[in-house]
């Protein structure tokens, strides 16, 4: 019997040809000097590099926040490099969640009513956006904590909270440009720990840009970023995710109550056999 080839993966989210270059004339930056890159749907990527590499600028192309000096970013087979800002900006809203790296939720505001803020942005009546939001809160270790202010939540806390927003819409994707970058190796392991599962739970797709290998290890692909283009990548072997931090022994005083220690998640669902030559440009 004639062995059958895999089908080739889905595509969710592509970069073809991506360039970017800021300024013009000498001073000019080529920021991307020519991506491609396919992401597949609840595929879990990680973006690495040294700073300046690229990866922030091309996280917001991929999501659409900027437009790309040429070549385009498919999301779902629609470029949306060519859409009027409108156009990107709902599309944001619909289907695109965010994390970033602190200072993203509204100090004034209540954790649930942070959480909540996409649903009601999209027009659901206040209470069922802040219910749905709570149910969000209560999956990632946060129950409990729905009044309290960003500034009542430490740093770890206030990540989740940010999870929980970008997860409450239930987006495709969701992008994180270095999520753990304000906070210290174990709380960050924590949080990389809810973000991926919460993400693999809601079947979404994770961009995640970090210049920290220790972070790229929980995503099931590792893009190696330099001078603008993906200068290798590789895949993570079958059950790689490392083990979520057990809860700290000694409570820190800004951190009220440790995060329970996460679960271990399957392993993500495609996993290629071998690490590819630093320069191929991938799939
Ligand atoms: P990374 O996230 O890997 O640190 P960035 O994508 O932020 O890299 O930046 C890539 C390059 O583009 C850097 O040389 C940076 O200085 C430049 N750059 C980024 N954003 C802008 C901007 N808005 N205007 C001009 N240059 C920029
Ligand atoms: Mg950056």
């Amino acid at each position: 019997m004639q062995p059958t080839p895999p089908p080739p993966a889905p595509v969710l989210l592509a970069a073809r040809s991506l360039q970017m270059v800021y300024g013009t004339g000498p001073t000019a930056t080529h920021a991307l000097a020519g991506v491609d890159l396919s992401i597949a749907p609840a595929e879990s990527v990680a973006i690495m590099g040294p700073s300046g590499s690229g990866k922030t600028t091309l996280l917001h192309c991929l999501a659409g926040i900027v437009r790309p000096t040429s070549g385009s970013v498919l999301w779902r087979e629609q470029d949306i490099a060519s859409l009027k800002d409108t156009q990107r900006t709902a599309l944001r809203r619909s289907d695109f969640g965010f994390v970033f790296q602190s200072g993203q939720l509204l100090p004034e505001l209540p954790a649930v009513e942070n959480a909540a803020l996409p649903l009601m942005l999209g027009g659901m009546p206040r209470a069922q956006a802040v219910a749905t939001a709570a149910v969000r809160l209560g999956e990632l270790g946060l129950a409990g904590m729905e009044d309290r202010r960003p500034g009542e939540l430490s740093g770890g806390q206030a990540q989740r909270v940010a999870i929980a927003r970008a997860l409450v819409g239930s987006p495709g994707v969701i992008f994180a440009d270095e999520p753990t970058g304000a906070l210290d190796q174990t709380t960050g392991a924590e949080v990389m720990a809810v973000l991926t599962q919460a993400a693999a739970r809601s079947g979404a797709a994770l961009v995640v840009v970090t210049h920290d290998p220790t972070v790229a290890r929980w995503c099931s692909r590792t893009v190696a970023m330099r001078d603008g283009l993906v200068s290798g990548e590789f895949y993570a072997p079958t059950g790689h995710q490392p083990t979520a931090p057990a809860t700290q022994q000694a409570t820190a005083p800004s951190a009220p109550q440790a995060p329970a220690p996460a679960p271990q998640q399957a392993p993500a669902p495609q996993q290629a056999p071998a690490p590819q030559q630093p320069g191929g440009q991938g799939r």
